[in-house]
C-alpha cells in the first residue's frame, strides 16, 4: 500500500445522508467519492444487504470491477473494531478469495461442494484451493458452527458422503479457522499459503491498478491479459460494442495493444482511466466521436504514445504529455 487517502465522514457521507447504507444508494455514493486507484474502504453505521438483513459488509470479486467498476469494499462501524475480522475476510474477497465453504455456484466456475476429506479439491470444488480446510457449507448467512469460548467446534458437520468435517483442524488445535470461513470472527486467524499467492495474482494482475501506484513495483513488460482487460473496460465505458475480432485495434507480436483506431465509431461515454495501463500504445485515435468527460490525466503516462487524436468530441481538460521523438 502506497498511502491512505481517508475521507472524514463529517465532509461526504453524513454530508450526502448515507446513515443507512445499502445496494441501492451504493453506487451514487460510489460516484461522488470513490477513488480510481484505490482500495475503497467504506465504514458505515448500517450496512443492510438486498435480502434486508443487517450484515457486517461485502466486497466484490474483481470481475465485479470489470462489469460495473466497483472497487470498493463496505463495512459496518461495529465489525471493524478490535479482533472482529470481517474486514480481513472482505479483503480476501477484494482479492479474489472464495468462502472455503465455497461450492454450488456456478457463477465462481465452483460446481461442487468440497468432500471432509478433500478428495475432490481443485478448481471446481470448495473455494477451488487445496491446501485449505474442507468446510462444511452452513446453509446461509449466520449460519456459523457452533464452537465453545476456545473455539472448538462443538457440533459434528457431515459432508454428502457422510463423513464429518475436522474445519482443518483438530479439537485443541492452537491454530484456528480460516479468514474465508464463516467460523465466529474471533475464531479465525489464518490464509493458507495458496490463498496468499491468489491474492498476490489478483493483486498484480486483476487489480493491477493498485500496484501501478507503487513505482517499481509493475514492469514495462508485455502483459496481454492485462491489455485485453483495458479494452474490455474501454468498450464498455464508451458504450460501444465489443467486435470480435478488435477491428481498429492493433496487436505487437506479443500480443499489446500498440495503436487503437476507433474515429467515427459513433462511441459515447468516457475514457476510463486505465487507459495508461496501455504502455505499448503509440497511436489513439477516437476523432469523431461523441466521447464527453475530462480527459484522464493518465494518457500523459504513456511513454511510447506518438500520434493522439480526440478532435472533434466533448472532452474537457488537459494533459501534460510525454510524447516520445
Ligand atoms: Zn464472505
Amino acid at each position: 500500500m502506497c498511502s491512505i487517502n481517508e475521507i472524514p465522514y463529517s465532509t461526504s457521507l453524513k454530508e450526502i445522508r448515507y446513515s443507512i447504507y445499502d445496494n441501492s444508494n451504493e453506487f451514487e455514493m460510489a460516484e461522488k467519492t470513490v477513488a480510481a486507484r484505490a482500495l475503497n474502504i467504506y465504514f458505515v453505521p448500517e450496512a443492510i444487504a438486498p435480502n434486508g438483513q443487517s450484515v457486517c459488509g461485502w466486497a466484490s470479486f474483481p470481475a465485479e470491477y470489470y462489469k460495473t467498476g466497483k472497487n470498493w469494499i463496505v463495512i459496518r462501524n461495529d465489525c471493524a473494531a478490535n479482533g472482529n475480522t470481517t474486514l480481513i475476510h472482505e479483503v480476501g474477497h477484494f482479492f479474489n478469495l472464495y468462502h472455503t465453504h465455497q461450492g454450488k455456484n456456478p457463477n465462481l466456475g465452483i460446481t461442487e461442494r468440497e468432500l471432509a476429506n478433500g478428495a475432490n479439491c481443485g478448481s471446481t470444488a470448495g473455494d477451488g484451493l487445496c491446501d485449505t480446510p474442507a468446510e462444511p457449507y452452513m446453509g446461509g448467512r449466520g449460519l456459523l458452527p457452533i464452537v465453545n469460548n476456545d473455539c472448538d467446534i462443538l457440533c459434528e458437520y457431515r459432508d454428502a458422503k457422510d463423513n464429518v468435517y475436522s474445519m482443518g483442524y483438530n479439537v485443541g488445535d492452537s491454530v484456528r479457522y480460516n479468514y474465508m470461513s464463516y467460523a465466529p470472527t474471533e475464531c479465525r486467524s489464518r490464509f493458507t499459503d495458496e490463498q496468499i499467492e491468489r491474492m498476490k495474482k489478483s493483486y498484480l494482475v486483476d487489480r493491477n491498478y493498485l500496484s501501478n501506484l507503487c513505482p517499481g513495483v509493475v514492469s514495462n513488460l508485455c502483459d496481454p491479459f492485462r491489455d485485453e482487460k483495458v479494452l474490455l473496460k474501454l468498450y464498455r465505458t464508451l458504450g460501444g460494442p465489443i467486435p470480435g475480432n478488435w477491428s481498429g485495434v492493433t496487436f505487437n507480436s506479443d500480443g499489446c495493444v500498440t495503436s487503437i483506431d476507433l474515429k467515427n465509431a459513433g462511441l459515447t461515454g468516457e475514457i476510463p482511466i486505465e487507459i495508461d495501463d496501455l504502455n505499448y500504445l503509440t497511436t489513439l485515435n477516437l476523432s469523431n466521436n461523441n466521447i464527453c468527460g475530462t480527459l484522464p490525466k493518465s494518457i500523459g503516462n504513456i511513454t511510447q504514445l506518438q500520434i493522439l487524436n480526440l478532435a472533434n468530441n466533448q472532452i474537457s481538460g488537459e494533459i501534460l504529455l510525454k510524447l516520445k521523438g
